[in-house]
């Protein structure tokens, strides 16, 4: 067991979250602790330096990214054994959010210095509380493996969880991850965040059937996916879906009607028994 205090004096390893878009998301906290550091340790030294000349900072940077993170961390190690605080910042929003930082901040732990976060912005928190889905239970996967094979077997074993779901996605990537998604999921609730914090920020909620309507060259610039998990549906199968629309319509009640009762009695997406009912 190892306990520490953040603020007793000793050198910290400060995460500080960055904007994911508007720069006036960037906190006097976090001005604050980039400016007292002794060392930056940033994934892009350019962007961080583009943020740090906003806010009239001037302090050392070190590029820190996926493919030095061993060699550098051992580095910045060094500096915290001899006393000197730093701190690690990603392009936008939290380090180690499907971002650099795990290797230093797991030495840092494990050499006993303390770790402290500076809050700030991150893409999936505003996406999942805007979503209009479910917000107790949630389930943060990131990015997709970009492979189509892979992404489909990461999406069956996932199809079951009954919690939110939510994604990172590239827009180049994005169609293709809509489509798969309709694929696995089928036509369940889901809420796209596009450009959060941004000028063209956009909410597109609906159902993952009504997005593949959607026009490509719409789906600009960075977004998350948040998807309905799959709490109703896995409670009935469609036999005994089909079982209680067939009863309804055998009293000579609607299509239409016979679904509004059926997603009502049983809690269901409305959207999945129409498209069973549309099967009879
Ligand atoms: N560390 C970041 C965080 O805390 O959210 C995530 C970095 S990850 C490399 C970049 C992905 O985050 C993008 O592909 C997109 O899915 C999401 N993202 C970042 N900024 C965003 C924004 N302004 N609007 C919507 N999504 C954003």
């Amino acid at each position: 067991m190892q306990r520490i205090k953040s603020f007793d004096s000793g050198p910290i390893l400060y995460l500080v979250a960055t904007p994911i878009g508007n720069l006036k998301e960037f906190s006097p906290r976090a001005i604050e602790v980039l400016s007292s550091v002794s060392l930056i340790a940033s994934e892009d030294t350019r962007n961080t330096l583009n943020l740090l000349n906003y806010s009239n900072i001037k302090n050392k940077l070190i590029s820190y990214h996926e493919h030095n993170e061993s060699t550098i961390s051992l580095k910045l190690l060094e500096e915290l054994k001899n006393g000197h605080s730093i701190a690690i910042c990603s392009d936008a929003g939290y380090p180690l959010i499907s971002d650099p930082g795990k290797t230093i901040t797991q030495k840092a732990i494990e050499n006993g210095f303390a770790v402290s976060v500076i809050n700030g912005s991150s893409a999936f928190i505003p996406a999942l509380i805007a979503s209009n889905l479910p917000t107790q239970h949630f389930y943060f996967y990131g990015f997709l493996d970009a492979r189509h094979s892979r992404r489909l077997k990461e999406l069956e074993a996932l199809k079951n969880i009954k919690d939110t779901l939510i994604f990172y996605e590239s827009p180049h990537r994005i169609k293709e991850t809509l489509d798969d998604l309709h694929s696995v999921f089928g036509p369940r609730n889901f809420s796209l965040a596009r450009e959060l914090t941004k000028i063209h920020e956009e909410y597109i909620r609906g159902t993952l059937d009504e997005v593949l309507n959607l026009d490509p060259n719409t789906l600009k610039g960075e977004m998350v996916l948040v998807v309905a998990g799959n709490s109703c549906e896995e409670s009935y199968n469609d036999d005994k879906i089909i079982d209680e629309l067939k009863e309804y319509l055998n009293q000579g009640i609607t299509k239409k009607e016979a679904v509004r009762l059926v997603s009502q009695k049983l809690s269901l997406n409305k959207n999945h028994v129409y498209q069973l009912a549309m099967k009879l």
